[in-house]
């Protein structure tokens, strides 16, 4: 079976709203904010928005909903405030996460200027233990790729599963992002022989069974770039083709798929985005 092609969605007007946000676009699955992502303090929703959202959660025949932190959270910086930060937001959310009842939350792993790489992949190690411990329960903390660049850390298999195999927790998990990898420089789409290479990589050094969730962003910068920007599907430099490459990865056939692009209309992940990603898989099984 084709994977499940979901969106990021709004939750403007209460958490709930992102299913019927999901089903005007066709969508399966859904990652959303729990909180806003542009604010260190995290709100917690109350009783009657949980109730609210499991209801419209059941109603929606129960689509897997992923989680997306706070683009502040940066566990990897060489301050301890801004570490401290980060934990306290890191936490927050994945608290809404196990409250609302979603599969997990995915974060960026950070960037640690000012220090070896060691010492920043330690903190983030360091902080993704304590955030476990503070939410005990079962929603999953998810690491995302980075496009590099910079002290990004996270934009390699080795990276990503050396992080993962230290945290050692059946609980800390990978999302994959299609433009983070090829801005970082790690894959290419436009073979289906590089893009089993690459996963045979990530297969080695991280278990493709401890990726779960596909962020399927175009990029609107070249390969290699490493400036994170992503496009609609088909009209940035992966291309419809490169998608209907990844699509043939059977491998990934049972990841949840995630889009997080501009949308035609500027307005976020829209329909047309959603059906581009789905005739991707229709064309291969056409084959
Ligand atoms: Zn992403």
């Amino acid at each position: 079976m084709p994977p499940k092609i979901g969106a990021h969605v709004s939750t403007a007007g209460g958490l709930y709203k992102a299913f019927e946000n999901a089903r005007v676009i066709g969508a399966d699955a859904i990652q959303i904010f729990g909180s806003s992502p542009q604010q260190w303090s995290v709100r917690l929703p109350k009783e009657e928005d949980i109730k609210k959202f499991k209801d419209a959660h059941k109603a929606s025949d129960n689509i897997p909903v992923f989680l997306h932190a706070s683009y502040l959270a940066n566990l990897a910086s060489a301050s301890e405030i801004t570490r401290a930060n980060a934990l306290q937001s890191l936490t927050g959310h994945l608290k809404i996460a196990e409250l609302i009842g979603a599969e997990g939350l995915i974060f960026h792993i950070g960037s640690g200027k000012d220090q070896s790489k060691e010492d920043a992949m330690n903190f983030v190690i360091e902080g993704c233990l304590k955030i476990l411990k503070n939410v005990p329960g079962k929603s999953l903390l998810i690491l995302e790729n980075s496009s590099a660049g910079g002290a990004k850390l996270g934009a390699t298999a080795e990276e990503v599963g050396a992080i993962l195999k230290k945290i050692k927790s059946p609980r800390a998990k990978v999302c994959f992002d299609t433009a983070h990898a090829f801005e970082a420089g790690v894959i290419e789409y436009d073979s289906t022989e590089k893009i089993k290479k690459v996963f045979d990589e990530w297969d080695k050094a991280v278990g493709l069974e401890n990726i779960v969730a596909i962020h399927a962003n175009d990029s609107k910068t070249a390969f290699g770039s490493h400036n994170d920007r992503h496009e609609n599907l088909g009209v940035g430099h992966i291309g419809l083709k490169g998608f209907q490459n990844l699509a043939q990865e059977k491998r990934l056939w049972n990841k949840v798929w995630l889009l997080e692009v501009p949308g035609f209309d500027n307005l976020g992940p829209d329909k047309k985005n959603v059906d581009i990603l789905r005739s991707c898989f229709i064309h291969k099984s056409m084959i």
